[in-house]
């Protein structure tokens, strides 16, 4: 693939930024150059900022019907289907997922947007006719107004589709801030949206650093509401900086979701379930199932099954088709995620594969580690408590029940959790009991544009995806009508 050079997409228009630097981004895979991207400044941002709001109040999205807005969705989810392979590409060689996965992605993205098509016709307020006589209520769900949507380098396109096309349903204008390090599928999206007849001002992208790009959406008077998703730590600033505005913001942060296995589960999809949970996209996923809990009577045999079976993942250049994992995102993430493998062995877990930087030859241009698991992680240790982000397991056992929902909220964390068994008392009671804002049962990193996602705790608030989604991008006003002769409160006389 050829370098691909990009502007700033402003008002339907490829726009350079005010300062003409770039940003080179280098393949985490081989270190070659795969993109530039403007490197936008505080201005850029306003620029983007007076278009969306200039198209929210003056332009006709907005107002336009429910059934229009979801036809311009629709044609976005057929083009985006037509350029599948393309996206999956990009994102490919830019975040260094395998090549797989970026399609899975894509097919993501597609029914995201297929079903915020089908929720645009159906935002619909509320009525009272039961306030006494004369009094008549109307709820009106509108637009929130001009949205910033802030998103990370893990899932580019997919995280952009769980806000953008719901944004856009509610009737919002939007500017996107991708990351700094992948930022081509936002502007390819963007470029498909003016292609579908979105109109101008409604979908602009500016690229470039979050201190720069990030804070000023945040900050800015104009826009109504952000919708971040990013880390714990940002996401902190990104509430404070929203605070002199008094602005919305839906964070979607961090997350160490537990995997419990009982020793009742299918044994077999368990194993894999352990193993997608925590190798998928390199590990570098929010809802990574990174601390696996087994029951002590399987632990053995279980923890076994894993290793084996991790010997036989596949760590390769993730544009090849078989590849199962490929590189980290970049040198310094690679070095933290290394860090924690020696914390991890410093502070008593024992080592049961991996734990190593690749060392084949056509692996050592890039940021490749290792698939890694750790057993008898004990809940003090570092492996356990934070967020590595990397494809790196930590396995504990538990004896109950009890025990195994404790250690599972024993985190800051409530993004998600995942169990497996086949007793149904166990699951929904385990269910209930875990404080994640998504549990799975005998599935893992899975989901449908239906299910609500987002987190309790430390891993922020806000929901994406769903009706619920939806809603996000959405304020309510009362309208209270009076009809028929008033009866007076105030007046004694009224010259008829
Ligand atoms: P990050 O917080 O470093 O950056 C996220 C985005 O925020 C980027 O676009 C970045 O440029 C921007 N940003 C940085 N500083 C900012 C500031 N001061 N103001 C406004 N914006 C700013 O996160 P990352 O490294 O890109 O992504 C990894 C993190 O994201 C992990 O912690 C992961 O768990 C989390 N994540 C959460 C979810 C979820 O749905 N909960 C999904 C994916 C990733």
């Amino acid at each position: 693939m050829e370098t691909r050079r990009y502007s700033h997409f402003i008002s339907n228009q490829e726009r350079k930024g005010s300062s003409y630097q770039v940003i080179v981004r280098k393949s985490p895979a081989t270190g070659e150059p795969v993109a530039e991207y403007a490197d936008g400044t505080r201005e850029d941002a306003e620029t983007a900022i007076t278009a969306a709001r200039n198209a929210f109040d003056k332009g006709s999205w907005p107002t336009l019907s429910g059934i229009e807005r979801g036809n311009l969705l629709l044609a976005l989810a057929a083009r985006l289907r037509e350029e599948k392979e393309r996206l999956a590409q990009i994102e490919c060689a830019e975040v260094g997922k395998p090549i797989k996965f970026a399609r899975g992605d894509v097919e993501g993205a597609i029914a995201l947007t297929t079903y915020a098509a089908g929720l645009a016709a159906q935002v619909h307020g509320d009525a009272y006719a039961n306030l006494g006589p004369q009094k008549h209520g109307f709820i009106l769900r509108e637009p929130v107004g001009v949205v910033g949507l802030i998103v990370p380098w893990n899932f580019p396109l997919l995280i952009l589709s769980q806000k953008l096309p719901f944004a856009l349903a509610a009737g919002c204008t939007a500017v996107v801030k991708p990351s700094e390090l992948t930022s081509g599928s936002a502007l390819e999206l963007a470029r498909l949206c003016r292609e579908v007849g979105i109109p101008e001002g409604v979908v602009n992208v500016v690229t470039g650093y979050g201190k720069n790009v990030g804070e000023a959406i945040v900050s800015h008077p104009s826009v109504d509401f952000v919708s971040f998703t990013g880390s714990t730590a940002v996401g902190r600033n990104v509430i404070r900086n929203s605070a002199d505005t008094i602005k919305r913001v839906s964070v979607e942060l961090g997350g160490k979701a537990a995997n419990i296995i009982f020793p009742d589960a299918d044994i077999r999809d368990a194993v894999d379930g352990a193993l997608f949970g925590i190798f998928f996209n390199n590990g570098e996923c929010c809802c990574s199932a990174t601390r696996l809990l087994v029951h002590e009577e399987i632990a053995p045999r279980f923890e076994q099954a894993l290793a084996e079976a991790t010997a036989n993942i596949k760590l390769d250049l993730p544009a090849r088709d078989g590849t199962d994992v490929g590189p980290l995102i970049h040198q310094n993430h690679l070095e933290k995620v290394l860090g924690f493998v020696e914390s991890g062995k410093r502070e008593g877990a024992t080592l049961l594969i991996g734990g190593r930087r690749a060392a084949a030859r056509d692996l050592e241009q890039g940021w490749f580690v290792e698939p890694t698991i750790f057993s008898e992680v004990k809940p003090a240790m570092s492996i356990f408590r934070q967020e590595i982000f990397g494809p790196v397991l930590s396995v504990s056992r538990f004896r109950s029940d009890e025990e195994a929902i404790t250690l599972a909220n024993d985190t800051e964390y409530g993004l998600v959790n995942a169990l497996w068994t086949k007793n149904v008392d166990t699951a929904l009671t385990v269910s209930k009991a875990l404080r994640s804002g998504t549990v799975w049962v005998n599935t893992v990193i899975d989901g449908s544009p239906q299910l609500p996602f987002g987190g309790y705790k430390a891993s922020g608030f806000g929901r994406e995806m769903g009706n619920a989604g939806l809603e996000e991008f959405t304020q309510v006003k009362s309208v209270l009508f009076h009809s028929g002769k008033r009866s007076l409160s105030i007046l004694k006389d009224v010259p008829s």
